[in-house]
């Protein structure tokens, strides 16, 4: 296993932070009080189908609460733990959706305790901008910094269906911006979006991966309640994926991705009372040994399949 990231057939963030930091760290999710241009009207209303009423921030900690309480609330939980470092995840709603001088308030607040190594900022796409992207090279000359790009997709298509508000060339401009600044950049992918064959997931994956990305999230596609995609799943409109057919699709994921990619997070994660389906996915930890299972079972690795490409292994 010399060749690999610790115990694990995949880069996983654990591996790099570990690496980098000499110990565990651990994020911390925050809702800091934003909206999203997908769901004010200015680029469309109603939001991409699958997101939540808190903007997929369902794991956060509560708007109601500054972000210095929210992040000390988290720290006070974890320290007990034995856990001294954190990075602040900016996950509801678009957070660089504001002047830049609200964004500067914000996310130095969210850097004050000198604990807080990084921030990781999520975001869209067609939310980036040469002023933003000054401010975030302003922060990571002080701690780390990850803006994180709900793509979901390459294909157009399927980004209309998802209500998702702009096209592929929004996301390869901001990419580029963000690279050219020496910015890391994560991008989220979802397995199983409706009309999506599993060919074309892959292809997804190879294109980020070509991408000169820092980091991925895979999510598998579940349905939260009080979405639009519940509706079309209620009517019957679509099948979701099995368990043993997701294992299969990030095992071909890992395999055609870039072996310098650090891997976030390989699926969704939801709180219980607003998961309407698949029940399997609430058992993470076996969905991860499943999947560690099968590449071991398969001798297969995180870039296995990009032997002809300079950033595959031999
Ligand atoms: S861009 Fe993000 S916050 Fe906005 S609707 Fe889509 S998933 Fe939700």
């Amino acid at each position: 296993m010399s060749v690999f990231w610790g115990d694990k057939r995949y880069y996983s963030i654990n591996y790099h932070l570990k690496s980098r930091y000499g110990q565990r760290v651990q994020n911390i999710p925050i809702d800091a009080g934003f909206t999203c241009p997908n769901r004010d009207g200015a680029i469309g209303v109603g939001g991409c189908i699958f997101c939540s009423q808190k903007g997929s921030g369902d794991l956060a900690e509560s708007r109601e609460m500054s972000i210095t309480q929210q992040v000390n609330s988290r720290i006070e939980r974890l320290s007990s733990r034995g856990i001294n470092k954190y990075i602040v995840y900016f996950q509801a709603y678009t957070n660089t959706y504001a002047p830049v001088e609200v964004l500067r308030q914000k996310y130095y607040e969210a850097i004050a305790d000198e604990r807080v190594v990084g921030l990781a900022i999520g975001t869209r796409p067609d939310c980036i901008d040469a002023e933003k992207v000054r401010l975030f090279s302003e922060i990571a000359e002080k701690k780390d910094i990850w803006i994180e790009l709900g793509l979901q997709s390459i294909f157009d298509q399927t980004a209309k269906f998802m209500n998702r508000g702009y096209k592929l060339d929004c996301f390869d401009r901001a990419v580029r911006l963000l690279h050219q600044n020496n910015i890391k950049t994560v991008v989220h992918l979802i397995f199983g979006l409706p009309h999506e064959t599993k060919e074309m997931m892959i292809d997804s994956v190879r294109y980020i991966s070509e991408k000169g990305i820092s980091g991925v999230k895979f999510h598998l596609l579940h349905i939260l309640k009080n979405t639009r995609l519940q509706e079309l799943y209620s009517a019957g409109g679509f099948k979701l994926l099995e368990k043993d057919e997701y294992v299969e699709i990030v095992v071909n994921a890992l395999e055609n991705l870039a072996p310098d990619i650090v891997v976030h997070r390989l699926t969704a994660e939801a709180p219980r009372e607003i998961l309407v389906a698949p029940d399997w996915c609430l058992k993470k930890r076996g969905l991860l040994n499943s999947i560690e299972r099968t590449l071991a079972e398969r001798n297969t690795w995180q870039g296995r399949l990009l032997k002809s490409s300079a950033r595959g292994y031999d």
